[in-house]
């Protein structure tokens, strides 16, 4: 028998909500999940990241997209994941299939054992034929530690079930070289390089949060972990088999270069970062060479209180953010080290170990990879020089 393949859909609310009066577009959802029963039939595992659920709830809280706050809309997508799961369950059904919800935070994946269980909830729900359909928990994710975008949740879903394909469908054909509104905007068929296309790529739709410059960060990160993305429009019959078989035209980011090692992928995917690194420039540029970690006569300042094993900010003296990578000391110890680098690491500290407050094993460098979460401002935090 032929392994199964995985494949990662993602579904903006562009597509799922008229936009006008925010109703359910019925005709897309069971076209969808009409492709969905064959492709499943065909051995493919899918797995669903919905959008929707905020678009959908607005009219019961009473607001329009453009004047809803926040907490309108925590309460709106706990209005409309019913809504839209109700749906999904109503349709899936008239083509003899299940569906299941896995409602997310950006904490769930980063917690080993929820990220390990929420896998293995789908790898039981594949099993059974189900298909999952995954949102941000919209109602209960923190402002600042969100994923804040279904693009790069569906990337994370990609790394962990470490799927063949990710495919992100939207209200566009795909990528342009600029805004597609302008006349001779060219069509993007191949992007090797993410990075060269992040500046075509603002405008964000009405409804979703994302536009095409999550949407290339989706594609980096599942770029690193070895999965290619399609992006492509979902306004059309077959949405899914139709790529899948070539038929249309659809933008194609594939996989170049070292895929990311697991531990890369998780120190990428961090959302609590508990400190910062100042390191002179010509150490970053080492550092970002891939050339060596981080020892204690680099460190320039040190922000945040932090322990043995916590991911750090590293930042060079203008301010950039070169890395990011996992202490082998607490801010204390990293602050005598660096205030004492006359004397040996052992009389510093009280116990005889290596230097390197970051191991070069232990560095991600950020030069071409865009991650889902922007460093935090610098000034805010409070600055020790050593
Ligand atoms: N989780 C949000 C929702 O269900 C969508 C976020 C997005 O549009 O990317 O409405």
């Amino acid at each position: 028998m032929h392994k199964r393949k995985k494949i990662v859909v993602k579904i903006g609310s562009s597509l799922l909500a008229h936009s006008e009066n925010l109703t359910l577009r019925y005709a897309f959802m069971n076209g969808l999940m009409s492709d969905f029963a064959q492709l499943q039939k065909d051995g493919y595992d899918i797995i669903l990241t919905s959008s929707g659920s905020v678009a959908l709830g607005l009219n019961m809280v009473g607001k329009r997209p453009d004047e809803a706050g926040i907490l309108d809309k925590q309460a709106a997508a706990a209005c409309g994941q019913p809504l839209l799961m109700n749906a999904y369950r109503q349709i899936a059904s008239e083509h003899n299939m299940d569906v299941a919800q896995i409602l997310v935070t950006a904490e769930d994946m980063e917690v080993r054992r929820r990220f390990l269980n929420i896998k293995n909830t789908m790898t039981r729900l594949f099993e059974s034929g189900i298909l999952p359909v995954i949102n941000e928990n919209d109602s209960i994710a923190t402002h600042d530690l969100r994923v804040g975008d279904n693009d790069r949740l569906s990337a994370k879903v990609a790394q962990m079930v470490e799927a063949d394909l990710l495919i992100i469908l939207t209200s566009v054909d795909g990528l342009y070289d600029r805004d597609p509104s302008e006349a001779d905007a060219e069509f993007i068929h191949e992007v090797e390089d993410v990075s060269s296309h992040l500046e075509s790529t603002t405008g964000i739709s009405e409804l979703g949060s994302g536009g095409m410059l999550t949407k290339m960060q989706a594609a980096n990160m599942a770029q690193h972990a070895g999965v290619e993305t399609l992006i492509a429009n979902g306004i059309i019959e077959r949405p899914v088999s139709s790529l899948l078989n070539n038929e249309r035209r659809h933008t194609r980011c594939l996989v170049t270069g070292k895929t990311a090692s697991p531990l890369q992928i998780w120190l990428g995917n961090r959302l609590q970062v508990a400190g910062t690194l100042v390191i002179p420039n010509a150490v970053a540029t080492s550092v970002a060479a891939g050339e060596c970690g981080i020892g204690r006569q680099d460190v320039l300042s040190i922000q945040g209180s932090f322990t043995k094993g916590d991911v750090l900010h590293v930042y060079d003296e203008d301010g950039r953010e070169v890395a990011r990578g996992l202490t082998n000391f607490s801010s204390e110890e990293v602050m005598l080290m660096a205030r004492h680098i006359d004397m040996a690491v052992e009389e510093v500290i009280g116990y005889k170990t290596r230097s390197d407050i970051i191991g070069s094993e232990n560095v991600l460098v950020l030069a071409d990879n865009h991650l889902q979460i922007d460093a935090p401002d610098q000034d805010q935090k409070m600055v020790i020089p050593v």
